[in-house]
Formats: C-alpha cells, structure tokens, sequence
C-alpha cells in the first residue's frame, strides 16, 4: 500500500527516485482522538477500577505511539505491551511515568534489558520469578484455566514464598470465554483468580480485558486491560455504552468496466455473471491487508452505496459490483473498505475472523508500505 500524500507518522525516503509520483493508492486512516474518546467511556463504566490500556501488536495495527501517546493524554497510567521490542518503543512515546507490563514476561531478555527502559515484566514461572529476584516492579500471571500463559496453579503457593521480600505489584489473570457472558469458565476462573490473589494481598489485582467489562464490577477488579474496545468494539455478545471506531481504509477505484451475462470475473473465474453488469477495479488487495477470505463475500461502499465483491480478492486488486453506485463510480473514486459503512467487526463475520485480525492485517501491511495517515 504504497502511500504517497502527506501527514503520514513515517516520513517518506529524502530522495525518491524520479518514478516515485504520487498515485492514488488504498489508505488506512487512524483517529487517535477516537481512541482516547473509547478510553474515557471504558474508564466510566470500570470505575473505581482504575483503566489501563493494551497496546500491544503496534496497538492492533493502529500505530503504537500515537495511540501510547492519545492514552496517555486521556489519562491512561497502565500500558500492557508483548515484547521487550515494544515496551521500548512505548516507554519512547510516554516518557518517564506511566506503568508499561511486558506480558510476555522475560522470555530469555536479561532483567537489565528491562530495567534500562523501566520496563515491569509480568512473570510466568518460578525460574523468571527468581531470574527477576526484585529487580523492580513486576507482575504476576496467575494461569487460571486458559492454559496458554501464566504461572500454573500448582506453583502458586511456592511463588508466594519464593518473593517473599520482593511481591509483585500486580497479580492478573486472563478470561478464556469473556465474549460469551453465560459461559460458566467466567465464573470458574474468577474463583481460582480469587484464591490465587489471596496469595499476594498488596498487589493490585486485574482480570479482564474488553469483553470481561460486561460481566459486571465483581470481574472488573482494581485495574481493566482492554485493547479492542479502545479501538472501537467491545467484543462482548452484552450490551454496552457506544465506542468510535479508530480505523478507517479506503482504495481507488483503478478502471471500469461493463460486463454482460455469463462474462467471468478474477482468478479461476470463480464468479460468473447473471445479468449485464458495471464493475470496477480496486487498489487493495490481500497484501494490503485485505483478507483474501473476502472473496465473492465482502463489500465495499460507494457513498454509503454497498458494492458486492465479485470473484477473487488478489494481491493487490479486487473488483466490486457497482452497477447500483451509478454515476458515482468513476476512475479516481475512492470506495470505502473499512469505515462507517462497514465495521471491523462486520468485516470479521464476513471472512470468519474477529475483528483483532482485521484490524492488525491493515494496519501492519500500512506499517510496512510506509505508514498509515493520523488525522
Ligand atoms: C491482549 C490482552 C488484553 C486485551 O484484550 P482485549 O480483548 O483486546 O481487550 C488483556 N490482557 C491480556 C493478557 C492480553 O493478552
């Protein structure tokens, strides 16, 4: 996706060889002020818990800076990064202050490595607890049924002796089932939250992330962890106060053309048409970030007109159906991928993923062509 207009968060090469004129190109739009706005709702509804912020995955494809930085500015104190690499970039963007947790722990990184860009590493096993050994404030995973990171239940009382002298400032734990408010897990994993915290009574407890917030003040705890829901969507099947969504991508309208009935469309010919249609070609495809499932089953919008795609999203192109667009489809036109019209999380049931996919597909294939637009 190459971008070629100004305002971008990443400046273009200082000399461009002569071919680079600008084109029409797919752009992917992040609101920053969207993010901060979600924020603010997210910390009503948790309060008096306090609100932190999950950031990780260049903050679900948005740009990890200006949304560390939109956050922080909204009044954000707790940020929740993956990786070491990541915490360093955010701890770049915030400045001395606020609290970044690395939730993958230590994951081989010597503790200085941490501790140079005070980072707190949220630990999942008695060798990094010891590895640790108080080097600064640290969290502790307690793995209450998920089984994918955390320290096991097994060793949770021999943590607590083991950082005896050094306890964690923060103990959490992480929902498997939050988006589904009925599933009896929630419950469950609360209960063994519960136990385990017991454990380490001056640390700050925190269990959900987004969905969680809907099953109520008893699982919101001292401290939230959404992601998603600073982006725009909940994620839960619960009702909840309205986010804006933070995204938005749009492409060109590259060529038109009519087609008759019985005419094919795109690789493998795999759509045919029934009747005499207007179709156009557009600047974005599966390497944009445009998910290939999107084939023969996805839209995009033209001035709020819906546009079915027709045949195979490829790498770089996909054709619409915009026969009922009329006269506004013309080369130049720029057509709505993902925006008001068209939500990520519309976009997820549509090619069968969730809207965390959706979102990091565009805006890590953005990242890498060379930015997306902050307006
Ligand atoms: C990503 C993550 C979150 C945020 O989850 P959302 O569903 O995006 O709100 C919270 N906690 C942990 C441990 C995570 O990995």
């Amino acid at each position: 996706m190459k971008v070629a207009i100004p305002a971008l968060e990443t400046s273009p090469p200082e000399s461009q060889p002569s071919c680079a004129e600008p084109q029409r190109c797919a752009h992917v739009r992040v609101f920053p002020g969207a993010i901060a706005a979600n924020w603010g709702v997210i910390a009503r509804l948790a309060g008096p818990a306090q609100t932190g912020a999950a950031i990780k995955a260049d903050a679900y494809g948005h740009g990890l800076s200006a949304a560390a930085m939109a956050l922080a500015r909204a009044g954000c104190r707790q940020f929740f990064v993956a990786s070491l690499a990541e915490g360093v970039a955010a701890r770049r963007a915030l400045g001395a202050g606020p609290s970044i947790w690395v939730l993958n722990g230590l994951a081989g990184a010597r503790p200085e490595a941490l501790c140079a860009a005070a980072l707190s590493p949220v630990l999942n096993s008695l060798d990094d607890i010891a590895l640790w050994a108080g080097a600064g404030a640290w969290a502790l995973h307690l793995d209450t049924g998920m089984n994918r990171l955390g320290l096991p239940m097994t060793d949770w009382a021999q943590a607590a002796q083991q950082a005896h002298g050094f306890m964690p400032v923060l103990v959490m734990s992480h929902l498997a089932c939050a988006d589904i408010s009925g599933a009896p897990m929630n419950a469950a994993q609360h209960a063994r939250f519960r136990e385990g915290a017991a454990l380490f009574p001056q640390a700050l407890r925190s269990l959900v992330g987004s969905a969680g917030m809907a099953l109520g003040p008893l699982y919101h705890q001292d401290l939230v962890r959404p992601g998603l829901a600073l982006y725009g969507h909940w994620g839960s099947d619960q009702a909840l106060p309205a986010l804006t969504p933070a995204m938005a991508v749009s492409a060109p309208i590259l060529q038109i053309r009519a087609v008759q009935e019985g005419d094919s469309v795109g690789y493998g010919a795999s759509y045919r048409c029934i009747k005499p249609a207007l179709l156009a070609t557009i600047g974005i495809g599966y390497a944009d970030g445009f998910l290939r499932s999107m084939s023969n089953r996805g839209y995009g919008a033209l001035d709020g007109v819906i546009c079915p795609i027709r045949g195979r999203v490829s790498m770089d192109l996909t054709i619409l159906d915009v026969t009922a667009a009329g006269p506004r489809a013309r080369c130049g036109t720029m057509v709505e991928i993902l925006g008001p019209h068209l939500s990520a999380a519309e976009l997820a049931l549509l090619s069968e993923t969730i809207p965390y996919e959706v979102m990091t597909s565009f805006g890590a294939a953005a990242a890498s062509a060379g930015g997306r637009i902050i307006a």
